[in-house]
């Protein structure tokens, strides 16, 4: 999931801070939420504690759209991923019909 830099306490944390799963287990235990560094005022993440012990952010549900379309949270908004996906239909409708028909029949 997204390796991004977030705010915890007013404190920018790059993806590359040597503190950062120390300030991430700190977040989790106090369920204190960082904010996405992405937009100003940040958008609100959650810390998630993996299998391995170690912690990551993630974006809120739903709230994929909202952040900068460079920011790893960010998602396409659905309803885009459904005009992509009429696009492709209509794409491929019209390569089928693009299709030389050569009839071919066995000899
Ligand atoms: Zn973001």
């Amino acid at each position: 999931m997204a390796q991004v830099a977030f705010i915890l306490n007013d404190q920018l944390v790059p993806t590359d801070h040597p503190e950062r799963q120390a300030l991430l287990a700190s977040a989790y235990r106090t369920r204190t939420r960082p904010l996405c560094g992405c937009k100003d005022p940040g958008l609100p993440l959650y810390v998630s504690k993996v299998d391995d012990g170690s912690f990551l952010v993630k974006r809120m549900p739903f709230t994929g759209p909202q952040h900068d379309p460079k920011c790893d949270c960010y998602e396409i908004p659905p309803s885009y991923r459904a005009a992509a996906h009429l696009v492709r239909k209509q794409l491929k409708k019209i390569r089928m019909a693009a299709l030389p028909s050569f009839g071919w029949t066995s000899v």
